[in-house]
């Protein structure tokens, strides 16, 4: 065996056997696919073979292309000349699927003239979430072996099937794994050799089960989940060719689309994002020597929003978790909510009603901190008050066995601060949720000065188990991801007072691809949030008299957003629709003029600058305070924490993307036209210009 070659090749019983074995998922890449070629190429010429077979000796049959070649490698010979040289076989070529195929993995089986692999195996293509298509054959072969509208949906949506549920794909489908080897040897025992080989693309495509507006009808159909993608209607398109053209012209046309996905900033945005969500777990304070805490109890102090759901997703996960509060009546009244986010589900049959009891079986109440003496985690989610925090700490520290790891909610406070209050900050760590928290995938591990290495390294396996994505991110106000956004809210509500309404920032920020605008997220979130945040702050904003103006004035009106009815919008009863309201904006003009600022028309590309570019050079500075430490993770906070669109990469590489001079310029405009507010608000980031200045970007 050549130790270079990835795909081991060895024969017996006439049969060739190609295994791949390129650790960890047989990526095919350049080696992957010459020794496919060779290897089919040895076995045409034996004589002795009459069956060659395709399969893994590793966990996955095939995760698809090495996404790493994308960026300008040597990509000859090109995967669809590797299928054509394999379906083009002259002896049977069988795919064995031991495990998932996905991507250009799934679209090789598909070129093998037969397919055997287990029910429960997983296969989809996924490329649609790199901001490109199936580009070897998938679009064209895969309608042919399944209904258009299956194929459409596979393809569009890119979620992975269970094997099972395609039954045209696989020519043989055995219970597990085991049962594979000899169930192939028979299959291929059984091949009559007179019988012609089934090549996928001398298939038709059955036109006759659908009608003739599916495509149309499909686009509408995904118009909420796509929205601001392009590459789900180009999948569309490449399946609606499989339709109407020969199979040849329909790999042409899937060639030529799936090069106008490559082109565009969101195929490089959706690629960026993809490796930015890997690199986010690489960090430079533990290593593979760092040991870990187990984690078996859990104890969450606090059975309030949040409390709540950082429970729920322990439970869900097999872990027990202890609530407590200081009054049985709270705590009766938080575990009574979570029992109805349970039943909700499992009405919507996303849960059985055992998983409900099961559940709710893993969570407990307590009024009393003995009940927290072996709890492995405990994560404090109580009011946003540091002498509530530091009462909680010392409580923690007086009970909790040596080992447990302390860790706060806080979304604002100082971690260094809280840890003070024990006699083991070493210990003490953030773990900051975001609302809701049994749905909201980022979770932002937050280091203290003193945190230990270990506890970091539990905290960022542990998210893996809760199935979060954690950014490990340093002690500042607001850590990354509020830190940033309070930049973005600041200038919406200031944009307000120079002349633009609440509905049109909200629509450029939704068009931009946000799932909704500022003045909607602070409504829902309630206004009265940032109102406390803004008192305890005082400090950094006095100096500006316009800062948030409208919406302090608002809550201290009781118009606290959609839970009072009233806020930046109106809301019917019972309706979480925004309703504009002429009395803010009235509000608004009122204040301006007191303030002396000047209304005027806004134009909505100002309106984004204004709003997304003070964000972005936020996070070079936070790049520079190392309170994060690369681009790529702010990216992952912002697209998991915030809803900033992917398709987008994340606002710093969107930044990289449009020019960080761009972001400069704009950034030096509005702190020369702007006044005092200008000069207060829109300082470059020394990051920025220097990258800027030297022609490089954020991700460089
Ligand atoms: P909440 O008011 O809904 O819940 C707080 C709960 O803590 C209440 O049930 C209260 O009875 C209980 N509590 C108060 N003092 C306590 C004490 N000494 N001991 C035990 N229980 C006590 O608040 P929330 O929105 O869940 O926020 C909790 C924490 O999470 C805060 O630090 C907040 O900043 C942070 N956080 C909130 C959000 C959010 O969007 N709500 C997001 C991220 C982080």
């Amino acid at each position: 065996m050549n130790s270079e070659n990835p795909v081991h090749y060895s024969s017996s019983h006439s049969i060739a056997t190609l295994t791949m074995h390129n650790a960890p998922v047989n990526a095919l890449s350049k080696p992957v696919r010459l020794g496919l070629v060779e290897g089919v190429s040895r076995a045409l010429a034996d004589d002795d073979v009459n069956a060659i077979v395709i399969t893994s000796n590793i966990g996955f049959f095939s995760g698809g292309a090495d996404i790493s070649e994308f960026a300008g490698g040597d990509m000859d010979p090109m995967l669809p000349e590797v299928l054509d040289v394999i379906e083009q076989s002259t002896k049977p070529v069988v795919a064995v699927l031991p495990g998932p195929a996905f991507g250009g993995g799934l679209e090789l089986a598909l070129a093998c003239h037969y397919r055997i692999t287990h029910v429960g195996n997983k296969v989809g293509l996924p490329e649609v979430n790199l901001g490109i298509l199936p580009g070897a054959g998938g679009t064209q072969r895969l309608p042919r072996l399944v209904p258009v509208p299956q194929a459409l949906e596979m393809i569009v949506s890119g979620k992975p099937q269970k094997a099972g549920s395609l039954p045209t794909v696989f020519d043989v489908l055995v219970d597990a794994p085991e049962a594979l080897e000899a169930a192939t040897l028979k299959f291929i025992n059984e091949l009559s050799a007179s019988k012609p080989l089934p090549r996928t693309c001398d298939l038709s495509v059955d036109t006759s089960a659908f009608s003739d507006d599916i495509f149309e009808q499909f686009a509408k159909s995904i118009a909420k989940p796509a929205r601001g993608f392009f590459a789900p209607y180009k999948c569309i398109e490449a399946v609606k060719a499989s339709t109407q053209l020969s199979f040849s012209d329909g790999l042409q046309k899937e060639a030529e689309l799936f090069m106008e996905c490559m082109n565009t900033p969101q195929a490089r945005a959706q690629q960026h994002f993809f490796f930015a969500e890997r690199a986010a777990g690489r960090v430079k304070d533990f290593d593979k020597q760092t040991p870990t805490r187990e984690i078996k109890q859990v104890a969450v102090i606090g059975a309030g929003t949040m409390g709540g759901g950082i429970a729920m997703n322990f439970a869900n996960a097999g872990i027990p978790v202890v609530m407590l509060e200081l009054k049985q009546e709270a705590l009766d009244k938080g575990l009574a909510l979570i029992r109805k986010n349970y039943e909700q589900s499992a009405k919507k049959g996303k849960l059985s009603a055992d998983d409900v009891e099961t559940r709710m079986a893993l969570l407990t109440g307590t009024t009393s901190y003995k009940d927290l003496s072996s709890a492995d985690l405990v994560i404090e989610a109580v009011f946003e008050k540091m002498e509530v925090k530091q009462t909680v700490f010392k409580a923690l520290d007086e009970v909790c066995k040596p080992g447990a790891i302390l860790a706060t909610n806080t979304s604002t406070l100082d971690v260094n601060e809280i840890a003070q209050a024990t006699t083991r900050p070493e210990d003490v760590i953030g773990l900051h949720f975001f609302s809701p928290a049994n749905v909201m995938k980022l979770l932002e591990v937050v280091k203290a000065d003193k945190t230990s290495p270990d506890v970091i390294k539990t905290c960022m396996q542990m998210a893996k188990t809760i199935r979060k994505v954690a950014v490990l991110v340093g002690v500042c106000f607001g850590f990354v991801g509020n830190r940033m956004i309070e930049a973005y809210g600041r200038e919406a509500n200031r944009l307000m007072l120079e002349g633009a309404k609440p509905e049109q920032i909200d629509k450029v920020i939704y068009d931009f691809g946000l799932p909704m605008g500022p003045f909607t997220m602070a409504d829902m979130a309630g206004l009265d949030i940032g109102y406390f945040v803004r008192q305890s702050r005082q400090e950094h904003i006095e100096h500006d008299p316009s800062y948030c103006v409208v919406a302090d004035k608002l809550v201290e009106d009781g118009r606290v957003g959609l839970k009072a009815g009233k806020g930046i919008y109106l809301y019917d009863a019972g309706s979480r629709t925004p309703v504009p309201d002429p009395d803010v904006v009235a509000l608004a003009q009122q204040e301006a003029e007191r303030l002396g600022i000047q209304q005027r028309d806004i134009s909505d590309e100002e309106i984004v600058e204004r709003c997304i570019y003070p964000l972005i050079n936020e996070g070079a500075l936070i790049l520079e305070e190392g309170i994060a430490a690369k681009a790529s993770d702010i990216d992952v906070i912002y697209v998991y924490g915030y809803g900033f669109p992917v398709y987008r990469g994340g606002p710093m590489k969107y930044a990289d993307e449009i020019g960080l001079d761009t972001v400069l310029k704009a950034m030096q405009k509005y702190h020369d036209t702007l006044g005092d507010y200008g000069k207060a608000w829109f300082k470059p980031a020394p990051l920025l210009k220097s990258l800027a200045e030297r022609g490089k970007t954020f991700n460089d």
